[in-house]
């Protein structure tokens, strides 16, 4: 009947997982904070649950051959008592915490050689006012755990600006403000065995933090600061032990690359490999925490744009697919089943092609009608 995939999570990360896994006849089952969310609507054997308690977990993980991950919310003590039970936890509770708290990510990354923005951690107000007498005023300051879509990044430009944060007890991590050229993202997985595989490294576009848009391959990266990317993204999947999917978030910078933040898991930068490479990264990461040999991650078409759907003026944007699936039949819809907030992600849209311009000018317009923007008549 095939292998069955425990997932903690149930948001489109998890939905996204579930095309694969029906493909590969895997039995994919997600812990889900509701039962009406993104995963639970295609994963029907989805328990309600949270990671924090950890009979919810053992509910999840009975008669599973493996345990994964959509975000990294879930205690390590808890995972390492579901190993010593027996457990497949993949990735593994001390890779995980890398993605858990950003202050032990730069610790381990400035371990491995992994080059990363000047930083610290702070305790105090002068810790701050002393690293930035360093590194000079504006700072970018950090919560190391918890943060999201640029929720817990804040620049500043002096003490102050970090009080709340600072009465709530616990460091926080502060970094040089990277005068960085573009964002990339390395993407590879790799299997409990050692086996790894990427793909080509992406450029990603950043807007109020969230992530807007990823091209593939990051336009006229030289060939050398691809080669860096990726093998960064190898020697941290390697070192720190990653199983399955991680992502590095990097700035690229007149000198070379920067590592921003890892994560885990599938990632946004990778959404276009469902469209745009022979194996997506949702495909891959299940195989690669199966410990199943890894799929080929060459690219279907010279490029892929994927622009994602942040808010939309319509109650439901899938009444804008008479419209949309008219005028631009190459368009890959993407929709997660979540309810219209404004900003919120509700899907993401993937043209690919030969040209560049072409891709990204239909996926944007694509996406423009899935917002409730009116295409023009000659367009309907
Ligand atoms: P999150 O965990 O919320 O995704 P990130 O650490 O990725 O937060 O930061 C969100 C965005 O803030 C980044 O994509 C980047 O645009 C900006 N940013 C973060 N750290 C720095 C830095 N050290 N220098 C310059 N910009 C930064």
């Amino acid at each position: 009947m095939g292998p069955v995939g425990a997932v903690v999570g149930g948001g489109q990360l998890a939905r996204m997982m579930a095309e694969p896994a029906a493909a590969l006849q895997i039995r994919l089952r997600a812990l889900v904070e509701a039962a009406d969310g993104a995963a639970a609507q295609v994963l029907p054997d989805s328990p309600v649950g949270t990671p924090k308690d950890i009979a919810d977990l053992r509910g999840l993980v009975t008669g599973a051959d493996v345990l994964t991950f959509e975000h990294e919310h879930v205690p390590g003590d808890h995972l390492r008592a579901l190993q010593a039970e027996g457990v497949s936890v993949q990735p593994g509770p001390d890779a995980l915490s890398c993605a858990q708290d950003k202050l032990h990510m730069r610790t381990r990354l400035g371990e491995l050689g992994v080059p990363c923005p000047r930083w610290a951690r702070i305790d105090s107000p002068a810790d701050l006012e002393s690293f930035a007498e360093q590194v000079g005023w504006p700072v970018i300051v950090k919560t190391p755990v918890g943060g999201y879509d640029g929720k817990g990044v804040r620049v500043v430009s002096s003490a102050v600006e970090i009080s709340d944060w600072m009465a709530d007890g616990g460091p926080l991590l502060a970094e040089e403000k990277v005068p960085f050229v573009r964002e990339l993202a390395a993407l590879v997985a790799r299997r409990p065995s050692g086996e790894m595989r990427s793909w080509a490294v992406v450029e990603t576009i950043q807007r109020d933090g969230v992530c807007a848009e990823v091209v593939s391959p990051a336009p006229g990266l030289e060939p050398g600061l691809a080669e860096q990317a990726e093998e960064i993204a190898r020697t941290v999947a390697e070192g720190v032990g990653v199983t399955g999917v991680l992502a590095v978030e990097m700035f690229a910078t007149a000198e070379g690359v920067v590592v921003n933040e890892l994560a885990m898991r599938p990632h946004n930068s990778g959404h276009f490999s469902i469209d745009g490479s022979v194996t997506s990264q949702f495909e891959q990461h299940l195989r690669a925490v199966l410990d199943l040999p890894l799929g080929d991650t060459a690219a279907t078409a010279p490029w892929a744009v994927m622009i994602n759907l942040l808010g939309s003026d319509l109650e439901d944007p899938s009444t804008a697919y008479p419209a949309l699936m008219a005028r631009y039949p190459e368009a890959k819809v993407h929709l997660y089943g979540k309810a219209v907030r404004p900003g919120r992600k509700l899907g993401h849209v993937t043209v690919t092609g030969d040209d560049l311009a072409t891709c990204r000018e239909k996926a944007t317009a694509a996406v423009a009608i899935l917002r409730g923007e009116n295409p023009s008549e000659e367009q309907r």
